[in-house]
């Protein structure tokens, strides 16, 4: 097979899951970076040899394909907008691919107005955490068309193992926005029923032993509680704040689509509550101290 060409790429958004995605680039093309605190575009040009953008607009200058990983599409907005700004530095026949876990219906604004200078436009949010973005092996779910995904996969193959296309412009946010819903749901039902359980005198570790060998399992019961919970470890790799924000995300899709969603609009509500009380760097899986605190007691092994 022959080695997918070297592009001349951009990257936006060294967060943590953007990192270590732009690193695979770096390794397989010629990456500039720009990130709105300097010092941390300092430092992966330091360790990967990837060129510093001064502003957003030079990360799009002269580049084929531009990657953004921000918080969401209004970042994404802000970014592009002005002067100096990211859609400036685009040329005619460039690609931007947002892997920005962001609204489906602002990426549809975004797309329609660079389809008019002639630039492509896709979304592409990335499931698989942080661990997986440095393996290189994400799950990445596309929106866009036909010939702009096209161009996209084989550049996303430097960091993603299964690259899905799910439909236009949006679909790939709107699925990204409910799988990460199941996560927040997920996160909530277990720290309601475990800390149910342990009152009623049922350890978390026998309750999961279980739970873990039957049908009620999930990514949450067999990985994130074991190893984060009951650990009490806490690793912040993905902040609530962001899962806070899928979840409006997802309510807001049921409502454009005329879709009852009671549940994701309990969990969005819990989840702001647990924003609130635990603030902007509580790691996503935090969100089960929530109920900790309310019982007055912890999930330990
Ligand atoms: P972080 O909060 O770690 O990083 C956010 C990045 O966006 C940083 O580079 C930050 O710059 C930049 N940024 C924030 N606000 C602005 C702004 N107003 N203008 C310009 N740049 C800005 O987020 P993650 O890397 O964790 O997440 C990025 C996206 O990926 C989110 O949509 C998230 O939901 C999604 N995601 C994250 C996963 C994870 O495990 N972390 C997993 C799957 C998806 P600065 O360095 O200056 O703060």
């Amino acid at each position: 097979m022959t080695p997918p060409a070297r592009l001349r790429v951009g990257f936006v958004g060294l967060g943590a899951i953007g990192r270590p995605i732009a690193a695979h680039l770096a390794r397989a093309h010629d990456l500039v970076v720009w990130n709105r605190t300097g010092a941390r575009a300092e430092s992966f040009a330091a360790d990967t040899g990837a060129g510093v953008a001064p502003t957003p607009k030079a990360a799009g200058e002269g580049r084929e394909i531009v990657f953004t990983c921000l918080p969401n599409s209004p970042e994404l907005e802000a970014v592009l907008a002005g002067p100096e700004g990211l859609e400036s530095g685009l040329a005619p026949g460039a690609l931007l691919v947002d892997l920005t876990s962001g609204q489906p219906a602002a990426s549809r604004r975004i797309a329609e107005r660079l389809a008019a200078n002639g630039i492509g436009f896709v979304d592409a949010p990335v499931s698989g955490g942080v661990a997986g973005a440095e393996a290189g092996t994400l799950t990445i779910m596309l929106g866009g068309k036909d010939a702009d995904v096209a161009r996209a996969v084989p550049v996303l193959q430097a960091f993603g193992k299964r690259i899905v296309p799910v439909g236009p412009v949006g679909a790939g946010h709107a699925l990204k926005a409910v799988h990460n819903a199941l996560i927040a749901v997920n996160i909530f039902a277990l720290g309601e029923g475990l800390t149910a359980l342990a009152k009623a005198g049922v350890a978390p570790s026998a309750a999961l032993d279980v739970i873990n060998n039957a049908n009620g399992r999930s990514f949450v019961s067999e990985r994130l509680v074991p190893e984060r919970v009951l650990t009490r470890l806490w690793p912040r790799t993905f902040r609530l704040a962001l899962l806070d924000k899928d979840v409006d995300i997802a309510v807001q899709l049921a409502a454009e689509q005329g879709v009852e969603a009671p549940l994701l609009e309990a969990v969005s509500g819990l989840l702001h509550e647990a924003h609130r009380e635990l603030g902007e760097d509580a790691d996503h899986v935090e969100a089960i101290r929530l109920h900790e605190r309310r019982a007055g007691l912890e999930l330990r092994a």
